[in-house]
């Protein structure tokens, strides 16, 4: 009898034993189920603080460049008022010149340097470099270096061949006279003519940051640049909401490798 009775007590102890597992399993269960939408919320805190913290890692705003630059000039009617636009809006570009102008325009080219713009070689006489002898390119080159250290007391850093027109040739004549060629990712075709539009459009699809837009200065369809006049404010304006800076190609090309 006293085996027996032992033997119901284990049972029961028993019983009572895996009725505990099973409710402390169930309620274990229940309270991680309970638990995980918070850890969930938790987790997802934790990722947007991660996301936060790596948008601030991003450049700020003022390293977003590009570098506008204004080719064939200068003149007396377009390059002053390009200046006086740029002026209004802080923004600083680069005027690859041409030899034949640079020398009826000493004046304009003192102007560009004194406001913070960054002068170019574009040859002397707007030549396809690629067509000449290895002299006659240095001619190009040398000539109006001198007139634009004559005017400005420096001698221009970069050049930037006509038509974009590079050989292997010309490429070695302008590091010759430490010097570099410089051409552009976005064309805004206001030689040919384009509206203003249009050009604002090809710019906004095109632009990335350390980008260089190519525009002009001087000659243009049939000498006329007043889309060009007309594009600059309102494109200066939307790219600076954006959170573009205009610099030199100098400062780009400095702040950008
Ligand atoms: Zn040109």
């Amino acid at each position: 009898m006293e085996r027996l009775n032992g033997m119901k007590r284990t049972k029961g102890l028993l019983r009572l034993r895996i009725g505990i597992v099973v409710l402390a399993l169930l309620s274990g269960y229940f309270i991680v189920d309970a638990m995980l939408p918070q850890t969930e919320a938790k987790v997802r805190e934790a990722k947007s603080e991660q996301v936060q913290s790596q948008a601030n890692l991003k450049p700020p705003k003022k390293d977003k460049l590009v570098a506008l630059t204004f080719d064939d000039g200068p003149d007396a009617k377009y390059t002053v008022k390009i200046l006086d636009i740029l002026k209004k809006y802080n923004a600083k570009a680069t005027f690859f010149v041409v030899g034949y102008q640079a020398e009826k325009y000493p004046g304009v080219l003192s102007r560009i340097v004194k406001e913070g713009h960054m002068l170019g070689n574009h040859t002397w006489s707007h030549k396809d470099l690629t067509k000449l002898n290895g002299q006659q390119i240095n001619n190009e080159i040398v000539k109006l270096n001198k007139v634009i250290q004559n005017a400005t007391g420096e001698a221009p850093k970069y050049v930037r061949t006509p038509y974009g027109a590079v050989s292997k040739k010309v490429t070695e004549a302008i590091e010759q006279n430490g010097q570099h060629n410089v051409l552009w990712n976005v064309d805004t075709r206001d030689w040919a003519g384009a509206t203003p539009e249009d050009m604002l459009k090809n710019v906004k699809a095109n632009l990335k940051p350390g980008g260089i837009i190519l525009m002009h200065s001087f000659g243009g369809k049939k000498g006329d640049l007043s889309n060009t006049i007309k594009l600059l404010p309102k494109m200066i304006e939307e790219l600076q909401e954006e959170g573009y800076s205009f610099v030199t190609v100098d400062e780009l090309k400095s702040k950008s490798s």
